[in-house]
């Protein structure tokens, strides 16, 4: 069962109140974990929650850092909080690509002004990076699944253009690698593990 409790969020640039919902509970059917750390959750739950976007101003937050102090009943008629896929490019075609480079800029802007938000960005470009190649299966198996000549030809230019993407951002991918690894504070020997896997895809085994 998944309950929602109601809050309300002050915006840090304009002030305004916003009303917002906390997951109070929430069932998860299954789970996937991938070697860089990225959980995909069925059904499915928005993993970038963190980054809250103003309706009003138009400005991203850390959400966390807005809560209001409880106030009795919260005003549902507030403007609601958003997230970042309010963002004005979430709907187009290279969404991908332009909320890489969002959560880069956030980097560059100083909007992470702890080592914790540093690695939460650093995770994100790292996961969003990977994420071009992670839900590929063997072409060749895609291909001949394909009924039509139309679809295989999709297939083809898609399965082209991720790989092109991520050759794009290879640059930035070992860059972020390589800040991530410098701030990352391991703690317990999963840790430990979890930096080796960042030096394995940054190419040093
Ligand atoms: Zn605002």
């Amino acid at each position: 069962m998944t309950t929602f409790h109601q809050i309300t969020l002050i915006c840090p640039h304009c002030k305004n109140r916003l009303s917002d919902f906390e997951l109070m509970s929430y069932t998860v059917y299954n789970s996937t974990r991938y070697p860089d750390g990225k959980v995909d959750m069925n059904p499915w739950q928005n993993s970038d929650k963190s980054i809250a976007l103003c309706p009003v101003c138009n400005k991203v937050f850390w959400r966390k850092e807005a809560i209001a102090e409880s106030e009795g009943i919260p005003d549902e008629t507030l403007p609601s909080a958003g997230d970042l896929f309010d963002l004005p490019f979430a709907m187009q075609n290279d969404s991908k690509e332009q909320l890489i480079n969002f959560y880069h800029n956030l980097l560059q802007t100083g909007f992470a002004n702890t080592i914790d938000k540093k690695i939460y960005l650093r995770l994100r470009i790292w996961w969003k990076i990977n994420d071009y190649k992670r839900y590929q299966k063997p072409l060749f198996k895609e291909l001949l699944k394909a009924k039509t000549i139309k679809r295989a030809k999709i297939i083809w230019s898609n399965r082209k253009e991720s790989n092109r993407q991520f050759a794009n951002f290879k640059p930035l991918f070992e860059e972020n690698l390589k800040k991530l690894v410098s701030i990352y504070q391991p703690e317990s020997k999963d840790d430990y593990e979890y930096i080796a896997e960042m030096y394995r895809q940054m190419g040093n085994y």
